[in-house]
């Protein structure tokens, strides 16, 4: 008999549940699947009708219920008695009870018994009342049988909705299905935007990167070795649609420089373009196409060897200028010019360097950016006032190092310094009218 802190748990995929609710019987066989090192025991066949006993349908993405081997008998009866599922919730909060088996024989009739080993009984009662279900009783319950007493144990069952509609009526899901995000550069911080995204409930991503996938980005990234040698693109588009199949991933192995010719139209069919790109050339395109498109982009890098992180909305209203006004007006205050301009051999800038930051840090920017991204479609295009941001342009610390001047100069790790964009400039190429 195990104890209490090695007794097993049962998983009833939803076809097992339903095999057993809609039998006309009353009570009938089942097959479990054990496997030890999980202590995780696995509904396999359900006796339906007499003698008729029928494989139970495990959805293929559960893998781990595909484990342990087979032949674990045990048994499911209907309504044994009122509040059956209400006494094993409460004996689950009372550890180390366990019901003689002869006292559990008369509250549950018709329980088999186990003979010299254990058994696995499945309890059900339909109809139960909201006031039950909103203390945690549940239709189903578990019972590991022993002759020497019977002991509750947890049982799970898949629910009827798995995926981000979990989330429906907590969180804008239906609103953002509706959505889609360009994320030019697939990268570290763009690997980690595109979950976030994904698992934020956008509907679409059209990611955006020329590279392949190697074994030196193994270690930053949220794909791993199975990966490596493929585009990222494709990579990554495969990565989203196993973890989160309710989004719809395209891949363009395009260079959003090089091939900007290909890629504007793509602009006009998305809400929203998220630059994750190392360097400065793709982060100029994008702050100018996506003005010129009249969508807000959003841009995030690790600066200085990763000692700040830094994520900057642009938003196509006179309101604020694009990413070359920030920079001119930053460089007007005296500020570091952190476009990295040390390509046109300025030398003060600050480096974009990322391959200096450790992976966690990288992750916090890609999911700051894509919360930024999330919150400017609810916010901008549906009023959703809760998620208003406190700025356009946000400098994160990840390591300072306290050698910058404003707005550069966090004191501390983790700190974020929120702040606004300046207007546009007078005749930039780029806010100015095309
Ligand atoms: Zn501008």
């Amino acid at each position: 008999m195990p104890t209490d802190r090695t007794l097993p748990h049962v998983a009833l995929t939803r076809d097992a549940a339903e095999k057993i609710s809609s039998s006309p019987m009353t009570s009938g066989d089942l097959v479990f699947r054990f496997a030890p090192s999980e202590r995780l025991y696995i509904a396999e066949t359900v006796e339906t009708k007499p003698d008729l006993r029928m494989q139970v349908t495990i959805p293929r993405e559960f893998t781990a219920l595909r484990w342990g081997d087979s032949d674990h008998h045990g048994q499911w009866i209907r309504d044994p008695s009122p509040d059956i599922n209400l006494h094993h919730l409460i004996l689950l909060q009372r550890p180390g009870v366990r019901l003689p088996f002869d006292a559990f024989r008369k509250l549950v009739r018709g329980v088999e018994h186990p003979g010299r080993n254990h058994g696995l009984l499945i309890t059900h009662e339909p109809g139960l009342t909201e006031d039950e279900r909103l203390i945690g009783a549940s239709e189903f319950a578990g019972w590991l049988v022993h002759r020497s007493g019977v002991l509750p144990i947890r049982l799970d069952i898949e629910p009827e909705v798995v995926g981000i509609q979990q989330l429906a009526g907590r969180w804008p899901v239906e609103l953002l299905a509706g959505h889609s995000v360009m994320l030019v550069g697939c990268g570290s911080i763009g690997g980690a935007a595109a979950e976030a995204l994904a698992g934020s409930g956008l509907g679409r991503v059209e990611l955006v990167d020329p590279d392949r996938f190697l074994w030196h980005n193994t270690i930053r990234h949220v794909l791993g070795p199975e990966s490596v040698g493929r585009r990222k693109v494709d990579a990554l588009k495969s990565h989203l649609e196993r973890r989160w199949p309710d989004q719809n991933a395209n891949a363009h192995p395009l260079d959003i420089v090089e091939d900007a010719h290909l890629l504007r139209p793509l602009f006009d069919r998305v809400d929203l373009v998220l630059c994750a790109a190392d360097g400065i050339a793709p982060r100029r395109v994008v702050s100018h196409l996506a003005r010129r498109a009249a969508k807000p982009a959003v841009l995030a890098c690790v600066l200085d060897s990763g000692a700040l992180g830094e994520v900057i909305r642009l938003r196509p209203t006179p309101r604020f200028g694009c990413l070359l006004c920030l920079r001119q007006d930053l460089v007007d205050q005296g500020a570091m010019d952190a476009e990295a301009d040390q390509e046109l051999g300025y030398g003060a800038g600050l480096s974009h360097l990322p391959m200096t930051a450790v992976p966690p840090d990288l992750r916090y920017i890609g999911t700051l950016a894509a919360k930024v991204a999330v919150a400017t479609l609810l916010e901008s295009l549906h009023g959703d006032r809760t998620q208003r941001l406190p700025g356009e342009h946000a400098v994160v610390g990840l390591n300072p190092v306290h050698e910058h001047g404003p707005p550069f100069n966090l004191e501390h790790a983790g700190e974020i310094r929120w702040r606004s964009l300046p207007p546009p400039r007078p005749a930039c190429p780029t806010c100015g009218p095309a």
